[in-house]
């Protein structure tokens, strides 16, 4: 019988490969890579590097505090993974830099049609803007705040891909109706027991009417939403008008 090949294919390159040992190795990515569905590897950078000390920096030119990460390690290292930067490429490559563009769900939504990707993860000062014009197709934040390394920022968007693998998560509606998902936040969830320090499940979620109680978590979505990120009801209500605006406009035309 053969293999069918892995769902996701992502190979990273990284100056720090062992912070990636037990995130690979536990919980749903652990799991996914067992059952064959994902194959992800982190690769040391010093191993495209040709000198006695392995150097993967230098110092900037113009001056200034820290150190770069250099060109030549980088950008051999991504060639061998993904190819020369170009259209018969074999993976998406991308650089995590708080100079993104910022990780929404639904950027993880279209990520989830390509097979392959390479993730750079840079350290120090940041990379030498070669790398990025010569082998990067795309940079993306995880939110405006600077960290030391994109090891965790590659986490963070590695495990938001893999929980969209089809077949991984046991419940696959329970990743359509998360927060984001349908552009507004999850509405508060309920478990055992039903009382628990004088704080009492709602009635409705206990009613076993699934009328009342999709109605009911839907206005809870809505009302949470609307409290805590308003923002995002605000851009749906825009996506909306815009939409009937385009129809309005096609109807005309026809
Ligand atoms: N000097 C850079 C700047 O001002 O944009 C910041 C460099 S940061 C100290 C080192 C590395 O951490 C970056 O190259 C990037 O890979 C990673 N990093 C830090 N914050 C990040 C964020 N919010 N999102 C994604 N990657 C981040």
């Amino acid at each position: 019988m053969t293999v069918p090949p892995p769902t996701l294919e992502i190979d990273l390159l990284t100056i720090f490969p062992g912070l990636f040992d037990s995130f690979l190795s536990e919980s749903f990515i652990g799991m996914a890579r067992e059952r064959g569905l994902a194959r992800i590897e982190a690769h040391n950078l010093r191993n495209w590097t040709s000198d006695r000390h392995r150097t993967v920096d230098d110092s900037p030119y113009g001056g200034g505090p820290g150190m770069l990460m250099k060109p030549e390690p980088l950008v051999d290292g991504i060639e061998e993974l993904a190819g020369p930067k170009g259209a018969s490429r074999s993976a998406r490559v991308v650089l995590v830099s708080p100079q993104g563009k910022p990780l929404t769900q639904r950027w993880l939504s279209e990520a989830a049609g390509h097979p392959r990707w390479v993730f750079v993860c840079g350290r120090y000062e940041g990379v030498d803007q070669r790398v990025v014009d010569l082998a990067i197709d795309e940079e993306v934040s995880i939110g405006d705040y600077v960290l030391s390394g994109g090891e965790i920022p590659a986490m963070v968007v590695i495990e938001g891909m893999v929980r969209l693998i089809p077949g991984l998560l046991g419940n696959a509606e329970s990743v359509v109706k998360e927060s984001f998902t349908q552009d507004i936040l999850e509405g508060p969830q309920y478990t055992r027991p039903p009382e628990f320090r004088g704080q009492s499940v709602p009635a409705e979620l206990l009613s076993g009417n699934h009328a009342v109680i999709e109605r009911w978590r839907h206005d809870k979505a809505i009302e949470r939403t609307a409290l805590r990120r308003p923002d995002l009801l605000r851009r749906a209500t825009d996506e909306l008008e815009e939409l009937s605006h385009k129809e309005r406009h096609q109807d005309q035309e026809e």
